[in-house]
C-alpha cells in the first residue's frame, strides 16, 4: 500500500521528473533538531515534537529513494510500508536509515500534513503543537486493501482503518 498526499496529488503530477533531487546518495543534515524518537502509544516507536511548533511549521523532511513502479510494487509485496507517492513514474521508499520522519505514525486526526513542497515531502505542522506530543500525520491509504491497515490512533474520531481523510466517512459507514 501506497502512502499518498491526495490533495497535493495534482500538483506532484505536474513536476518533471528531472526536478527531483537524485535519491541514492543524498544524505540530509544529521541532525533533526526539532524531533525526538521514543516508545509510541500508538504504535512501537514514534516522533515527538522537542519544541513547541506553531502551525505551519516544516519540521522534518520525509527522505528517502527514488524508485520506479516496478520497483516499488516489488518492494510493497515485502511488506515495505514507507513507501510515498510521487507521480505517476516514481514512488520515495522512505525506509531508509536517514529518514527520522519514518518513525512517524498514522493518526486518524493527525497534528501534521505531509506536504509536498518546493518537490519535496514535507511533514508540516497542521496545528500548533506543544513540546512532547506525538507527531502524526495521515497516511492517506485508500480503499484497497485497507482493512490491513487497522488503526489503533486513540483518537475519539478514529475510523479503525488507516484510510485517507477524503474517504474516512465512506469507510466510517462499511463498518
Ligand atoms: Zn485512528
Amino acid at each position: 500500500m501506497w502512502r499518498s498526499i491526495i490533495l497535493g496529488m495534482q500538483e506532484a503530477s505536474n513536476h518533471n521528473d528531472n526536478s527531483w533531487p537524485e535519491a541514492p546518495g543524498r544524505r540530509p543534515e544529521p541532525e533533526q533538531e526539532s524531533i525526538a524518537i521514543g516508545p509510541s502509544r500508538i504504535h512501537g516507536l514514534g516522533a515527538f515534537a522537542r519544541m513547541d511548533l506553531a502551525c505551519g511549521t516544516r519540521i522534518v523532511e520525509y527522505l528517502g529513494i527514488r524508485i520506479n513502479k516496478r520497483e516499488s510494487r516489488r518492494r510493497c509485496r515485502e511488506n515495505n510500508e514507507y513507501i510515498f507517492y510521487l507521480n505517476a513514474q516514481h514512488d520515495l521508499d522512505g525506509n531508509v536509515p536517514w529518514n527520522m520522519a519514518r518513525f512517524i505514525n498514522h493518526s486518524c486526526v493527525p497534528n501534521c500534513d505531509a506536504e509536498f513542497i518546493d518537490e519535496r515531502i514535507w511533514i508540516v505542522a497542521r496545528r500548533d503543537i506543544a513540546a512532547g506530543e506525538e507527531l502524526t500525520f495521515n497516511y492517506g491509504y485508500d480503499l484497497q486493501d485497507y482493512k490491513e491497515f487497522p488503526c489503533r490512533c486513540g483518537s475519539p474520531d478514529c475510523v479503525g482503518f488507516m484510510v485517507a481523510e477524503e474517504i474516512q466517512d465512506q469507510v466510517r459507514k462499511r463498518h
